[in-house]
Order: structure tokens, then C-alpha cells, then sequence
């Protein structure tokens, strides 16, 4: 019996939909894959929502909420939808039980996000408050950035954006309070500021739902000078129901074709924020 063998039997990998042993690190048993949405189809331009229908002019698909408050950010993709097997995957990987599925989440990024992707590409996760992030050990947008990082290749800056001041937290906020709190919240780290003068940047977070944050974040990247700025998050958390609803497709995504590792820029700015792997 090999070490692997040996490994699956004593921990064995499990299905983040239901808790079913599962054979891969995938995240989910066969029935759980085929219940997530993710999102393959036509898609907002501006959140990665699905939208109903054949794609055709793709700077053309906003959905209500983008087309409602315009985004200051260039593009935004999204992997899956915020619900059922999905909604759990990302709350595993929020709440500390599953961060070794981050690997898989970041496959599931790089194929959405691998387009946005330029040689100058920053990749920097959505910063948790220090406070929030001692309490909950690791910040998960820096987890997702830096597999997203580690898929594509791309420049991470784990701390390029900070939170200077606690905000409370937005769960069953209204969407005008969100934004409110938000506002101002979010800045670029002081020392990174030159890294991203004139730069791509890619903000990476587990869940939109109002896109508060994001746009703080955004804001930030723009205010210190910093080139075109696009997102890219897990899960799109959709307002309201039965609108733009993807189907399960019941098919596990492509894989995201790796080409390289990290730079080595990359991988010198991993420490402060995410634990060993
Ligand atoms: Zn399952
Ligand atoms: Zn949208």
C-alpha cells in the first residue's frame, strides 16, 4: 500500500456538498458536481453573473445590477454561483474546515480569469481588517489569490490592499449600508503604491454580492495610480431568485492549462498573510 493509499485511508478526501469520501481532492462527489452552477455560459461582463442566452456582443452583457450602479473596474468574472454545493464550498473555505480546497477554487479561477491576465498583472486579494484576520487565522481572498497566482502565473501582492479600519461585518445589510460602510474603507498599502503605478491589477474575493467591497477596493487601485483594474470572485452571490440563473451544466469545468509557476516575485510576498500550505 502506498503512502498515498495509506493517506486516503486515514484522511480521506471528502465532499464539500454532502461529506461523501471522494476518490480526488475535487471538492465534490459526482451528484454534488452536477447540482453546482458554475458559470459557462453568456455571463455579465461586469460580475461574471450568468445571463440568460446565447452570447453575442460580449461588451454588451451587463446584468441589472451592474447596468443599475456601474462598476469602477474595467471586467469581472465569476466561477460559480453563490447556492446550494457552491454556496458550501465557498462557506468550507471561508470558515476554516476546507482550505485545502483552495487549490481546486483556484483551477475553477484561472479558467474564468485566465483571460483578464496580462504580462504586467497584479493579482491582490480582498484585505480583512487585522483584527478579523487574527480572529479567523487566514484572510480566504488571499488563499484563492494565491492559487489563482500559482495557476496562471501571474504576479501576486498578497498585502498590496489593507483595511485601515474595522468595518462591520455587511451579512443581511442592505445594499445602500454596504456601500455606505465601504466607502473609504479599503487602501492601497502605502509601500506597495509604486509596485502598481500604471499596472493591471486583478482583485481577487470568495463572494460578490453587492460589490461594495470590491468597488472600495477598485477606488483604492485607481486612487494610487494603478492601470486598468478588473475582479474576479469564486462565487456570484445573485440578488433575488429565478433571474439569469444559470443551468447545472452536470460537466466538471476545463481545467485551466498551467503554464509556468510563479514568479519569483510572487512567491517572496506570500508569508504575511496565508499559512503554509
Ligand atoms: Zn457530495
Ligand atoms: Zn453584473
Amino acid at each position: 500500500m502506498g503512502l498515498h493509499a495509506i493517506l486516503q485511508v486515514v484522511f480521506p478526501h471528502r465532499c464539500v456538498g454532502c461529506g461523501h469520501t471522494v476518490a480526488e481532492p475535487s471538492g465534490f462527489c459526482g451528484p454534488c458536481w452536477r447540482e453546482a452552477e458554475f458559470i459557462t455560459g453568456a455571463a455579465c461582463t461586469g460580475c461574471g453573473a450568468p445571463l440568460p442566452g446565447e452570447e453575442t456582443d460580449p461588451a454588451a452583457l451587463r446584468c441589472d445590477d451592474c447596468l443599475t450602479r456601474p462598476r469602477p473596474w474595467h471586467a469581472g468574472v465569476a466561477a460559480l454561483v453563490y447556492a446550494g454545493t457552491g454556496r458550501r464550498f465557498v462557506l468550507g473555505l471561508k470558515h476554516g474546515d476546507r482550505i485545502d480546497l483552495a487549490p481546486v477554487a483556484g483551477r475553477w479561477l484561472a479558467r474564468v480569469a485566465g483571460p483578464l491576465i496580462r504580462p504586467d498583472t497584479v493579482i491582490a486579494p480582498v484585505p480583512l481588517h487585522r483584527l478579523r484576520l487574527l480572529r479567523r487565522r487566514y484572510n480566504q481572498s488571499a488563499l484563492l489569490a494565491r492559487a489563482l497566482a500559482v495557476q496562471t502565473g501571474a504576479t501576486l501582492c498578497p498585502d498590496l490592499l489593507e483595511r485601515p479600519r474595522a468595518t462591520p461585518a455587511l451579512e443581511g445589510a442592505d445594499r445602500d449600508t454596504r456601500f455606505a460602510r465601504l466607502d473609504g474603507a479599503i487602501r492601497v498599502t502605502p509601500r506597495h503604491a509604486k509596485h502598481i503605478a500604471g499596472r493591471r491589477v486583478l482583485i481577487v474575493d470568495d463572494v460578490m454580492t453587492s460589490g461594495a467591497t470590491l468597488e472600495a477596493a477598485a477606488l483604492a487601485c485607481h486612487a494610487a495610480g494603478s492601470g486598468e483594474v478588473s475582479i474576479a470572485v469564486l462565487a456570484r452571490a445573485l440578488p433575488g431568485s429565478g433571474t439569469g440563473r444559470a443551468k447545472a451544466t452536470g460537466k466538471q469545468p476545463p481545467i485551466a492549462h498551467r503554464t509556468s509557476g510563479p514568479p519569483a516575485d510572487a512567491r517572496r510576498g506570500l508569508a504575511p498573510v496565508v499559512p503554509a500550505p
